[in-house]
This record gives C-alpha cells, sequence and structure tokens, in this order.
C-alpha cells in the first residue's frame, strides 16, 4: 500500500482547469462527486462563494477595510497595555500589526481574488491557511510556536469583514467533499452526514477511529493525501474515489463518466447483496459464522438493524464522552443507552465494551501532562482499574441493562491475567450490591476479554478458562505485534494484517479458546477486509463483528465459502514467511467463490 501521495495532472479541454490526481490511502470504500470544502486547522472556515469579475474590486476593498479596522484595533490594544505594564509587554501588538501589514500576504490576498473569483474572506482565509501550512511543516520549535499568534490575528481579521459579508452560499450547508489535514473521532462522529459526501485527510489511516466511522456511516474516504489542504481550491468540483484512494480535481467529463459507471455499477452489487440481508451465514458445509456489527454511538442503531447484522459485536461505549465532556455519563444515563441498545437488538446479542479511552480516541478526564507514547499508556483497562468509581458505574449500567436484552460485557487492552481478576471482582461486587438493592440483572451475563495486546495472545491459554468468549482487536494486535501506529500514514504500509505474527497470534488465541470451550470473535477492521475472510475462517473464528456497512458483503463471502477448503489454506498460510504470500493465498479463494465482491 502507497503510504505518500501521488500527484499528477492530465490536460483537459483549453479554457477548463486541467485534471489534478492526487493519490493517498482508500479508507472508506464508494464514491464521491460534489465540490470540495476545506478546513483548515487553527480556525474556523468562513463562507465561501463565487464572486462575478465586476465585484472583484468591491471584494478587495473589502478586503483593505478588514485590514484597517483590525489595525485600529490592534493598536488601541496596544497602547491600552502601555498604559498597564509598560512596554515591553505591548510589543506583541506591533508585531500583530506588522503581520496583517506584511505587503506579501496583502498582495496574494488580493491577487486571489481576482484569480479565484472568491470572496475576500475566503481568499483571505485560504491564503493565511496555506502560510500557517507552510509553517507548521517546519522543523522549528519556535516557527510552529509563532502559529498561534498568526492564527489569533487572522482570526480577528475575519470577524472584521463588514457586516454585508453575510454568506450568500455556505458551502457547510450544501453537499460537499471535506478536505482537511485531520479529523478527530469526534469531529467525524458529528459531522452532518447528509452534506459530507466524503472525507479526505493528509493524515490518518485505514485502521484510525476515523476511518472506522467514514465505513461505519457509509462515507467515502481518502487518508494519507499529502499537500491536499494546501493545494487544493474550496469550491473546486472533485470526485473522491474510496476504493483505489484517489481525490480528483476538476475531473474531464471522460472521467467523470468513467466514474458515474462505476458509481453505479457498485450500487447494483450492493442492491443484489441487501436482497440477502438477513439470511443465515453459514458456509456451503454448514459450518455457522455470527456476523454482527460494530457501533459507536447510538445513533448507528438503525444502520444496523437495516444491515441484518446478528447482533452487536463491539459496542465503544468511549464514544458516550462525546456529548459529555470529559466524563462519562452517570449510572442512569449510561444504563439507559445500554438498555436502549439491548431492547432494540433484542433477540441478538449486544457485547458492550467498557470504557477504551486514550490512544487516538476521546480521551477521558485526560492526565495533567501529555502523554509520550499515548497508545502504550493510560487506554482501556488500566484507565477504568484506576477510576474505581467511574468503572463501577459502568458495569452497573451494563448490568442493569441485561434485564432488557441479551447482554455481554467485554474489557479492552487485557494485557494478563490479573487485569482479568481485578475486573471480575468488580463485576462481583456490583452484581452483590445489585442483588441487595434488589435491582434486576442477568446474573450469567457473558464476561469476555478483547485480545488486542501480543501478551493476551501469547497467554491465551491462561485466560481463556476465566472468561466466556474472546474478541481479537486486530487493530490494536497488529499495531502492538508489528510496532506500527495504526493511525500514522508514514509507516501506513507496514501495517500488515497478514503478517505472519499477526496470523500466528490469532491462531494462538483460538486453539486456546476452542480448548477451553469458549468461541472466539474478531471486532477489528480485519474481520470486515472480504479478502481475508477465507483466511479467518481458516483459522476458526466463529464471529467477526464488522461495520454495519460490511455485514452484508461479509455474509455473502461466508455463504460462497467451504469451511474445509479454508481450514486447509490457512494451514498453508501459517507456514507462509510472506505476508503478501499470505493476502495472496486468502484472495485465491475469495476471487475463486466472490471475486464480483472485490473492489
Ligand atoms: C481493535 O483494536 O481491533 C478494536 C476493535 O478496538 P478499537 O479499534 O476500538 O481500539
Ligand atoms: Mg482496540
Amino acid at each position: 500500500m502507497e503510504s505518500g501521495c501521488i500527484k499528477y495532472k492530465s490536460m483537459s479541454k483549453p479554457g477548463t482547469e486541467s485534471e489534478v490526481i492526487y493519490e493517498g490511502i482508500p479508507a472508506s470504500p464508494g464514491i464521491a462527486i460534489a465540490p470540495v470544502h476545506v478546513i483548515a486547522r487553527g480556525f474556523s472556515a468562513p463562507e465561501v462563494y463565487q464572486i462575478e469579475e465586476s465585484e472583484v474590486a468591491r471584494e478587495q476593498e473589502r478586503f483593505r477595510q478588514a485590514i484597517e479596522i483590525t489595525k485600529r484595533q490592534l493598536l488601541e490594544l496596544q497602547s491600552r497595555l502601555e498604559d498597564l505594564s509598560g512596554e515591553n509587554e505591548s510589543g506583541i501588538f506591533e508585531a500583530h500589526v506588522m503581520m496583517i501589514e506584511d505587503r506579501a500576504v496583502v498582495g496574494r490576498v488580493l491577487t486571489a481574488i481576482e484569480n479565484r473569483l472568491q470572496n475576500a474572506e475566503y481568499a483571505f482565509y485560504a491564503v493565511m491557511q496555506n502560510f500557517l501550512e507552510a509553517m507548521r511543516r517546519i522543523p522549528d520549535p519556535y516557527l510552529r510556536e509563532r502559529t498561534a499568534d498568526i492564527e489569533d490575528v487572522a482570526q480577528r481579521v475575519l470577524r472584521n469583514f463588514s457586516p454585508d459579508s453575510e454568506a450568500r452560499h455556505q458551502v457547510p450547508d450544501d453537499r460537499h467533499i471535506l478536505v482537511a489535514y485531520d479529523l478527530a473521532p469526534s469531529d467525524t462522529a458529528s459531522m452532518n452526514r447528509r452534506h459530507v459526501l466524503g472525507l479526505a485527510t493528509e493524515q490518518g489511516s485505514v485502521n484510525s477511529h476515523t476511518a472506522i466511522l467514514a465505513r461505519a456511516f457509509g462515507v467515502p474516504a481518502v487518508v494519507g493525501l499529502e499537500g491536499a489542504v494546501i493545494e487544493v481550491l474550496a469550491l473546486a468540483p472533485a470526485i473522491l474515489d474510496g476504493y483505489s484512494g484517489k481525490l480528483i480535481l476538476h475531473p474531464t467529463p471522460e472521467t467523470l463518466e468513467r466514474y458515474r459507471k462505476l458509481s453505479d455499477e457498485k450500487a447494483k452489487v450492493r442492491s443484489e447483496l441487501e436482497a440477502k440481508r438477513g439470511a443465515a451465514t453459514e458456509t456451503i458445509d454448514g459450518r455457522a459464522i455470527t456476523v454482527s456489527a460494530n457501533i459507536e454511538i447510538v445513533e448507528e442503531l438503525p444502520l444496523v438493524k437495516r444491515s441484518g447484522a446478528k447482533g452487536i459485536g463491539l459496542y465503544r461505549t468511549e464514544f458516550l464522552l462525546l456529548n459529555n465532556g470529559e466524563e462519562m455519563p452517570d449510572e442512569n444515563q449510561q444504563t439507559e443507552c445500554y438498555a436502549r441498545v439491548a431492547r432494540e437488538m433484542a433477540p441478538h446479542s449486544v457485547i458492550i465494551r467498557t470504557l477504551d479511552a486514550g490512544g487516538d480516541k476521546l480521551p477521558v478526564e485526560p492526565l495533567t501532562e501529555p502523554e509520550p507514547n499515548p497508545f502504550l499508556g493510560w487506554r482501556g483497562i488500566r484507565v477504568s482499574l484506576a477510576r474505581p468509581a467511574m468503572f463501577r458505574e459502568q458495569i452497573r449500567a451494563i448490568l442493569r441493562a441485561s434485564a432488557f436484552g441479551k447482554v455481554a460485557m467485554m474489557f479492552p487492552m487485557i494485557s494478563g491475567l490479573s487485569e482479568v481478576w481485578r475486573s471480575k471482582e468488580m463485576v462481583r461486587r456490583c452484581m452483590d450490591e445489585l442483588e441487595k438493592e434488589g435491582i434486576a440483572f442477568d446474573p450469567n451475563v457473558p464476561v469476555g476479554v478483547m485480545i488486542e495486546v501480543p501478551a493476551a495472545a501469547l497467554c491465551a491459554d491462561m485466560l481463556a478458562p476465566e472468561v466466556d468468549f474472546f474478541s481479537i482487536g486486530t487493530n490494536d494486535l497488529i499495531q502492538y505485534t508489528v510496532a506500527v501506529d495504526r493511525v500514522n500514514p508514514h509507516v501506513a504500509d507496514l501495517y500488515r494484517p497478514t503478517h505472519p505474527a499477526v496470523i500466528r497470534l490469532i491462531k494462538r488465541t483460538i486453539d486456546a479458546a476452542t480448548d477451553n470451550g469458549i468461541w472466539t470473535g474478531i471486532c477489528g477492521e480485519m474481520a470486515g477486509d472480504i479478502r481475508l475472510t477465507p483466511l479467518l475462517i481458516g483459522l476458526g473464528v466463529e464471529e467477526l463483528s464488522v461495520g454495519p456497512q460490511q455485514v452484508s458483503g461479509v455474509g455473502q463471502a461466508i455463504r460462497s465459502l467451504s469451511h474445509a477448503e479454508c481450514a486447509a489454506m490457512s494451514d498453508e498460510a501459517l507456514r507462509h514467511t510472506r505476508s503478501q504470500g499470505i493476502l495472496d493465498l486468502s484472495l485465491s479463494l475469495a476471487r475463486k467463490h466472490y471475486g464480483e465482491l472485490l473492489d
């Protein structure tokens, strides 16, 4: 997989912009055709709209006025500060004034208004955004620090555009492809999905939580598009190809036609799959594999129900932090939420994972100092065990929800036995309390652990007698096994789900589970990759929990395969020395039995 971004141009018809193709990493399949909207780091985007040539002079004047007003305000601030604290402190504003009067910046904005035919505030924003991005990429801490000052002044200028700058056409309210440097999972979860048709980011990777959410919502996404924020012009017509990882600006009529056709073909395959939604997921030689769904927020429930998933294999409860700051909602609120999921999914089961904050996800009561290695630090069960009051509330809420449907619970980031014992001890304590309080719950709630730290996979035989099931979190298991940050595009090509070490750990986990009479599922992104379904079935997995949009494809893949054939292939895969060879083995069965489903 290519980690860098390749950009190439092909000439379009004279008089039109040339087509520019950026190549990144495909992170969520699908095709979006819409204008782009670029959001910059540090300050918020103003409205953007096209202007007539006859309006250029007026827009340039509006820009000059905004600069004048800002200058007056800064000088006023400077003199007030001088009165209070003497000259030294006020020097900062002088620097700010110099910044906005910088001839290079002013000249570029005036030219941008004329060339781009876009409103003054947006032209200013785009010029400043490029300038700031360029500064952020210089490895000089002093310059990087100064970006905050520049953002401040730029924000002030943006506020000072005259009142007649009222938006005539606000892109974020229309359907668009969002281009950003990076997006936090919270940005993705809260985006307006009716308007955002696609996501294109410079940072991120296939296994970041942002990409996982994009796939859950069925929004095409491409990550690792180096330089896109600086170079892409807002409102440019574009195509986002989430299958091959391309962002195409100013597509030629031929390219557009090709993509419209591809989009229709994909829609046809999707509707054929939908017709089989909810059908049993059994291999042709009779091995049943449960296909369930992963969810982050309850808003995904309708998607899950429509998908035909037989339950929820992973409910990432840390996303409850989205609307609650840095604290989990209280016990009653959590109970209400979990009970709703349990009720709506009944008679199928819902596996509720206790809080896995930290890493690239939402922080819970963050530590006072930033962590040097967040993925190796304060996350998962470590946070819960160190915050017994919070942990207790969550366990009680999960138990209380078990009275309303079929609920299981599991613990994330388990690295050894003592964490399992301590967690189970908390479950026992909460059960005793609820019993004494006369509050209903299911005393046989299954308790499982995630196998996502290599130590847990290696000690799976010790953990298995203690729990009711294993759920392999391949996203983290891969990152920790091959020491590759799951969200870093620079090392994305080293992030290989079929690395022999990963396959061996999965096999070891499943064998330990089988020896102890418990089942193993996979809830990492690997479970939804239908190129790998033959391999995972062959290794002996019994449940695949995937994004709601992947349920029907994975179900159809299972129905097309023979377990015996997959097992023979995976035996061979376990002897293979190279990731690509293992992938090819699995892919050859996938091609043979359901080639039409592959991207
Ligand atoms: C995983 O690590 O594979 C997993 C499912 O957990 P998360 O992606 O939430 O870390
Ligand atoms: Mg994980």
